[in-house]
């Protein structure tokens, strides 16, 4: 990066000049070093980006005094517009030449310009990305006028060409030694007059309007996932194209299933008998029940797989796993019968626990007490 020039050295002016002084000085350098004059020439082209931005400060009372006070580090931070093109040419150049032009051919208003992109957040549900889904949106948007078929002119009329650009919606135009191409002003660079405007649109071409458009919900997606719909976003100017639609898509959590990419995560109960030696139970799948087999010796937090019965794999035949995590219940409530017989297991185990005599308990509140005693 080369050192940044001074300001009042790119405009050639001294630090005491007026408004009318810079304006005049930025003018003289716009029109010799403007890229339409000079086209493909980058040495002008960089020259015209520097007086544009040394403008654009000392136009501006408030960046000025911070230029004059700290240079280009006061000028940080302060959003300024300095693509080159920040400063409305029109202005500038309006008092000299009466009206005649409508600016240059650049950043005029009337241009073609292609519409819009839009966005619609889409919120679909668990089932919708398993089953796959077709849905129809509603999504507002400026659209090209039906009536008129988007040329403004009032229905069985149609816009003339102009008669001062014979359509090109330019116009070339001499001062002096320079020739500049700029936008025709009868017609403002559309190329076309409408005489009699098309009621609906008010002859601008174009009406607010909510679009119904169906959305293909495929199997798999997942949140983040984006559809780009070309040309259903806003209608463009002046015979520009359509933006494009982006339609982003959010799952919405489950109350029973997670879902781990592919994979729907859940919970199952058994009981320790059931963990201990085996089994078969009943599991909630998304579209039912399924049934799983429980191996000898399953431990608590255990995940246990049903294949292919998670979520399909976007555009695959396969799908994820059904992942079923085991939570093992602990009986309460034993009658005496119940206790005796888990009494009994604890023996043949070797476990001791809370009515054995001499047991874990006893022994451990015994000790308790001795030591509080000491
Ligand atoms: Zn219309
Ligand atoms: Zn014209």
């Amino acid at each position: 990066m080369t050192q940044k020039r001074d300001y009042y050295e790119i405009l050639n002016v001294n630090r005491e000049a007026d408004a009318d002084e810079i304006k005049k000085a930025y003018r003289k350098l716009a029109i010799q070093f403007h890229p339409d004059k000079n086209p493909g020439d980058e040495v002008a082209e960089d020259k015209f980006k520097e007086a544009t931005e040394a403008y654009e400060v000392l136009r501006d009372p408030e960046k000025r005094d911070r230029y004059n006070r700290f240079g280009h580090a006061g000028l940080e931070g302060m959003g300024s517009d300095f693509g080159g093109f920040g400063v409305n040419l029109d202005e500038v150049f309006d008092d000299v030449f009466g009206g005649l032009f409508g600016g240059f051919s650049r950043g005029t208003r009337r241009a073609p310009k292609r519409g819009r992109n839009l966005q619609y957040n889409l919120d679909v549900t668990l089932e919708d990305v398993i089953h796959g889904k077709e849905v129809t949106i509603q999504v507002p948007r400026i659209e090209s006028c039906p009536t008129c078929e988007g040329n403004g002119a009032k229905k069985g009329t149609s816009p003339v060409t102009c008669p001062q650009c014979y359509g090109r919606g330019q116009i070339s135009q001499s001062q002096g030694f320079f020739t500049m191409s700029r936008t025709c002003p009868r017609c403002r660079g559309a190329g076309a007059i409408i005489q009699e405007p098309c009621r609906p649109c008010g002859g601008k071409g174009v009406v607010r309007n909510t679009h119904d458009i169906p959305i293909n919900i495929e199997k798999g997606i997942d949140t983040g996932f984006k559809y780009q719909l070309r040309g259903e976003g806003e209608a463009g100017a002046n015979g520009a194209p359509p933006g494009d639609l982006f339609v982003v898509i959010n799952v919405e959590p489950h109350q029973r299933f997670q879902r781990d990419r592919n994979d729907l995560i859940t919970s199952a109960k058994i009981s320790f008998v059931q963990a201990a030696l085996g089994g078969k139970v009943e599991v909630d799948s998304i579209d039912g029940k399924e049934e799983l087999h429980i191996p000898p010796g399953t431990q608590y937090g255990a995940q246990l797989r049903i294949p292919n019965k998670g979520i399909p794999h976007y555009r695959r035949s396969y799908s994820g796993d059904l992942v079923v995590r085991m939570e093992i219940e602990t009986p309460t409530h034993l009658n005496t019968e119940q206790r005796s017989a888990l009494e009994r297991f604890a023996k043949l185990r070797g476990e001791s626990h809370q009515n054995e005599q001499g047991g874990f308990w006893d022994k451990l509140l015994g000790r308790q007490e001795d030591e509080e005693s000491e």
